[in-house]
């Protein structure tokens, strides 16, 4: 049996991608697709650039057996070639222009986060159910709720208005959908975090529509990977 493994960083919320290995093999060996993993020079140098990137960071190596493993979720960023990656080892080796974004703190997502293991909770209980109507509802968020973006993507004033107004037309939309969900656990979960998101919105409207080193500001960016966190848990309920 084969087990992923990966380097993680938890300070920067990271992820590399090092390849697979072989459970029963000794001594043990990680591959890439294209064989052993320490033939793979778009690894190594990834693997070097992390190591030099995370010094001093709570970083883990880890199999998917892992307890850490868990704590992976799409706000991580991803650097490897299957999907869901966010930039290839051969760009994060290359000195990645994303990394600087990506690793900012995002108090939204942290928040989003929380509120997203509580409502786990609170739907494994007994007697919770969702109607047929209400399922069709999460289902259409679900749709709706756009894509991440890459935290490397440029930027000029005009594209970040654009962003912006996705992003509150999604929060607008998350709230909406919360009130059709009433006696479910998901109606307090997306009603706390559409109130949260909107709140922050509304501190600095003008820090949103100001880039950041030409990209997005992480206060947009941490908005619009919190909306990303709540479809990615929405996708699971709409089957
Ligand atoms: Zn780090």
């Amino acid at each position: 049996m084969s087990d992923s493994a990966a380097m993680l960083c938890r300070d920067c919320r990271f992820v590399l991608d090092l390849g697979y290995f072989w459970n029963t093999q000794e001594p043990r060996e990680i591959f890439t697709g294209g064989g052993p993993a320490r033939g793979d020079q778009d690894i190594d140098g990834a693997l070097w650039r992390f190591l030099a990137d995370h010094v001093y960071h709570r970083v883990r190596l880890l199999g998917e057996q892992s307890e850490d493993w868990s704590v992976i979720d799409v706000d991580y960023t991803r650097i490897g070639t299957q999907y869901p990656a966010t930039v290839t080892p051969a760009e994060y080796a290359e000195g990645w222009r994303g990394r600087a974004l990506a690793a900012q703190p995002r108090p939204l997502c942290d928040t989003v986060r929380a509120l997203i293991r509580s409502s786990e909770t609170e739907v494994s209980g007994p007697g919770v159910t969702i109607s047929q109507q209400q399922e069709a509802a999460v289902e259409s968020l679900y749709e709706e709720l756009p894509c991440a973006e890459s935290p490397a993507r440029e930027v000029d004033r005009a594209e970040l208005g654009v962003r912006l107004a996705a992003v509150e037309r999604s929060v607008a939309l998350v709230r909406r959908v919360s009130e059709s969900l009433a006696g479910h656990p998901l109606e307090i979960l997306l009603r706390e975090s559409s109130a949260v998101i909107a709140e922050a919105l509304e501190q600095d409207r003008p820090g949103l529509l100001t880039d950041w080193n030409g990209l997005a500001s992480p206060a947009l960016f941490d908005a619009e990977r919190a909306l990303i966190l709540l479809k990615d848990t929405l996708g699971g309920y709409a089957g």
